[in-house]
């Protein structure tokens, strides 16, 4: 999809593919036109949103991560909604910098990432969604899923009419679930995957990834399938006892660190840690006196 093409999905609903292929630090937009329009996940770049500027109604954010609020501050005059559970922090770059890094120097670090990198500029929430709650776009009803994990406040959005999802970071995609934050849960991530096992859509609309019209079941197996992979790999490395720090080096989840370091690194040791929360549950692992070993 090239960056800017808008692609119709259903009468009304259409995908607005972001720039750099809807690839972190963009995602893909969806745009609903009805009797009022409504944007979802306004993060595709400036470039890509400019010209919709002043022609949309209601901004929806399905979470506050700035790869999907990037460009809010381009609607003004639109209302803006996010998830209930961001209410104090949706829009404020030194709350959030708190929820997303450690606060102290790591969450200066990250305001610069979410500037720089990302484009974030501040914006103001003029309402909040509920779980479960039900927005009218015109005729078009979107129904609230929310579904924590990722974030505390991350929503997908269900329409019933075409029977269609907005999977927003439930991704789809073949790096796998993201749950780096202090206040992600990879426990509360399964249960969410879980929570959508249930539905058969028509289509699915991923933020990061071209849209899926058939195959959901199987992919949002594999996708589950990335935490067996990495909880095997984590518990392969403490066979022999490794501290948190030694883990965070071999990279087993992102790899490599190609940008913003030290960020990186808090979030791959978040990661590894949510896996060895559970490996210890399971009985695989144990904790140490310097960090982990296989029990
Ligand atoms: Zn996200």
């Amino acid at each position: 999809m090239k960056p800017g093409q808008i692609l119709p999905v259903t009468e009304t609903v259409s995908l607005v593919a972001g720039m750099n292929q809807g690839a972190f630090p963009r995602c893909h937009a969806v745009l609903i036109q009805d009797r009022e329009t409504a944007l979802i996940d306004p993060g595709c770049g400036k470039e890509v949103l400019e010209p919709l500027a002043g022609r949309v109604d209601l901004v929806i954010n399905t979470h506050t991560h700035p790869d999907h609020t990037s460009g809010n501050y381009l609607f003004r005059e639109s209302e803006v909604l996010v998830p209930a559970q961001a209410r104090d922090s949706a829009g404020d770059i030194q709350a959030l910098s708190r929820r997303f890094a450690r606060p102290g120097r790591l969450a200066g670090l990250w305001r610069n990432f979410a500037r720089q990198l990302i484009g974030f500029h501040e914006y103001r929430a003029t309402g909040f969604l509920q779980p479960d709650q039900e927005i009218q776009v015109g005729r078009t009803r979107l129904r609230v899923m929310h579904l924590p994990g990722h974030t505390v406040d991350h929503c997908c959005l269900y329409l019933p009419g075409p029977d269609l999802l907005i999977s927003a970071d439930v991704d789809l995609t073949s790096f796998g679930p993201w749950y780096g934050h202090t206040e992600s849960d990879l426990g509360l991530f399964r249960a969410s995957l879980a929570r959508l096992a249930g539905l058969k859509p028509k289509a699915v609309l991923s933020a990061h990834r071209e849209p899926l019209f058939q195959g959901f079941p199987e992919a949002l197996r594999a996708f589950a399938a990335v935490w067996d992979r990495r909880s095997d790999l984590i518990l392969g490395l403490i066979k022999k006892e490794q501290t948190l720090a030694q883990l965070v080096d071999q990279a087993p989840i992102y790899r490599r660190f190609p940008y913003a370091e030290p960020l990186m690194r808090f979030w791959e040791g978040r990661m590894i840690e949510e896996h060895l929360k559970e490996l210890v549950k399971r009985g695989l692992a144990r904790p140490t006196e310097r960090g982990f070993a296989a029990a």
